[in-house]
């Protein structure tokens, strides 16, 4: 190998657009055009074989001689002869930094010399054809992707420790993106991500760091002590977005991290730290920031684990169910059982369903827990059906989720041919939600559940949209008025106005109505009175175990 034309063509002579130098595997520089040395910030007089160790700067930052783990770094980059191709962080000996993107492979065999060529990473010209871009970039804002932005964020903490410096994550989630892609297509969703993205490279400046993490999800860091207002990000990013004749005005989630840079975490935990704040702001709905700390982090942890052994419940068939019957307030009749469905978690005891099936939708396993409790409802219906005279209806509650996914009207028919339950006897409970979820065409599925000769019961009367026209259109048989207005009765006026309200507009529209929550007998004998069909509380009867409700029902066939 002719090392000394080697460095004739690298050194100081070339003037190629790129840089070249030649070094060891230790990252002793043994020759390297002007442009390389330039960019390191270092004349060719003052270029040694230390060069090269001197300005790298190590990905991670890690105690003890920095020297030593600066000449490591290289070391590990070329390691058995391989060449290595990536980002390389270098800081000048004026404390700016540069990253470039280099590809450095070994010269010959065994010659223990590697030639390299670099390129500065941020001057590259940003076509789909660079294939380091297209890697490194998100296509439809053309801001750095989660890979490329970890990477620069950690080469970002290095040089904040030196100086204790503080750093400000954000993780933004923009909620509508995906509104705008069902009304407006594709392009109108691209549209919309890249004004967002543009708002947020003019608040990154030039110090800041701007990201898109996936779907409506954005990341942002500013450096230095006066970080972003996140209330007056909040307003900026949730100004309005017109995409052609189209109008959003975006629900903008923040969850904020602020770090002071001097333990050695790194930026793919920082990005977690503010992705963990956001997760809290987006469960809390609409628009709103949420900070950072340890306890969130432990009550997610917690939330997560709880999620896992619920998937482990649902899959192991570890729920049951019990019935908590609605009584006919005339005639003291058991009308209809209303499945509720128990988990007794082995480690926790019992869990109610107002925490786990919140949970379960968010995790995606309400699909299978709504089956089986479908599936289950109706083998028990069929047999109160088969052995009693008196049997109840069974009512079962439905998450708006199963009717989002699949098809929920062809689940209920198999279902019903498998057991072989009279369709009669099933009424599904939806929450009022659904009629005003444009992502469901509820009008199409309760024709259907109709169809096939099932009833529709909306369950919460009162606490959701309560929209009449909605209730107009729909064919649904009851609706279940809310323990909420219950639970005042008898004395407090206003929760009587709206039940006497409620009573005359179901009964207006041909409906029946359940009281739900009643506890007391002064609550039933109102209600009675005020011509309210149905009735179900604590103050009736009790949830009960499938024994117990069969326990009170008249067997066909003597006892
Ligand atoms: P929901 O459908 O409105 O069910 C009525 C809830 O009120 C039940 O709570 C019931 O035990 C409770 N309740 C009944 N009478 C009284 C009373 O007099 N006083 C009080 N304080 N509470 C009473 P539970 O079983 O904890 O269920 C809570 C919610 O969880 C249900 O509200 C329903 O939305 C959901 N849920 C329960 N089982 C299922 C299921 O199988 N699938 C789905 N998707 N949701 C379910
Ligand atoms: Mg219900
Ligand atoms: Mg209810």
């Amino acid at each position: 190998m002719r090392l000394d034309l080697l460095a004739t063509i690298v050194g100081p002579a070339t003037r190629l657009p790129c840089g070249i130098f030649l070094c060891t595997a230790h990252g002793e520089l043994l020759a390297a055009n002007p442009r390389f040395l330039a960019w390191l910030g270092v004349s060719t007089e003052d270029a040694g074989a230390d060069t090269l160790v001197e300005c790298t700067l190590p990905a991670r930052w890690e105690p003890g001689d920095s020297r030593t783990h600066r000449r490591q770094t290289w070391l590990r980059t070329l390691r058995d002869d391989q060449a290595f191709s990536g980002e390389s962080h270098y800081r000048r000996p004026d404390g700016s930094l540069i990253t470039l993107h280099q590809s450095v492979a070994p010269v010959g065999d065994d010659s223990g010399h590697f030639i390299g060529v670099a390129l500065d990473a941020f001057a590259a010209p940003a076509t789909n054809e660079n294939v380091w871009y297209a890697a490194h970039h998100d296509a439809a804002t053309g801001l750095p992707n989660q890979q490329l932005l970890e990477e620069r964020l950690d080469l970002r903490l290095a040089a904040l420790r030196a100086h204790r410096g503080t750093l400000t994550a954000y993780v933004i989630h923009v909620r509508d993106s995906g509104r705008l892609r069902r009304s407006g297509g594709v392009p109108a969703w691209a549209a919309g991500l890249q004004i967002t993205a543009a708002r947020l490279r003019q608040v990154a400046g030039t110090h800041g760091m701007a990201a898109r993490l996936g779907g409506g999800e954005f990341f942002l860091a500013l450096t230095g002590d006066d970080p972003a207002e996140p209330a007056a990000l909040l307003t900026g990013l949730g100004e309005p977005i017109r995409v052609g004749d189209q109008v959003i005005r975006p629900e903008v989630c923040i969850g904020v991290y602020r770090h002071a840079a001097l333990d050695d975490t790194a930026g793919t935990d920082v990005v977690h730290r503010a992705s963990i704040a956001a997760a809290d702001a987006l469960a809390a709905g609409g628009s709103g920031v949420r900070t950072y700390s340890r306890r969130l982090q432990e009550a997610l942890s917690e939330r997560w684990e709880l999620t896992r052994d619920l998937a482990r419940a649902v899959s192991a068939g570890q729920l049951h169910l019990v019935f908590q019957p609605e009584i006919d307030l005339q005639s003291g009749r058991i009308v209809a059982v209303e499945t509720l469905v128990r988990w007794r978690c082995p480690r926790r005891g019992p869990v109610s369903p107002a925490v786990f099936i919140p949970l379960a939708e968010e995790a995606g396993l309400i699909d299978a827990l709504g089956s089986w409790v479908l599936d289950a409802a109706c083998r028990f219906a069929r047999q109160m059906d088969v052995r009693y005279r008196d049997a109840p209806r069974v009512a079962v509650n439905v998450s708006p989720l199963q009717l989002r996914s699949g098809d929920f009207a062809a689940e209920v028919a198999d279902v019903l041919a498998r057991t072989g339950l009279d369709p009669a006897q099933l009424e599904l409970e939806i929450t009022e939600g659904v009629l005003v979820d444009d992502s469901v065409d509820a009008g199409a599925i309760f024709e259907r559940l109709i169809g096939l000769g099932t009833s529709l019961a909306i369950d919460d009367f009162g606490t959701g949209y309560s929209s009449l026209s909605y209730l107009a259109r729909f064919p649904v048989a009851r609706l279940k008025i809310d323990r909420a207005f219950v639970k005042d009765l008898p004395d407090d006026t206003r929760a009587l106005a709206i039940v006497r309200a409620i009573l005359g507009l179901a009964h207006g529209l041909g409906m029946h109505v359940t009281a739900e929550g009643i506890e007391t007998d002064e609550q039933a004998q109102l209600l009675r009175e005020l011509g309210c069909e149905l009735g179900q509380g604590f103050g009736l009867m009790k949830p009960l175990a499938p024994e117990g409700i069969r326990a009170l029902l008249t067997p066909r066939y003597g006892a």
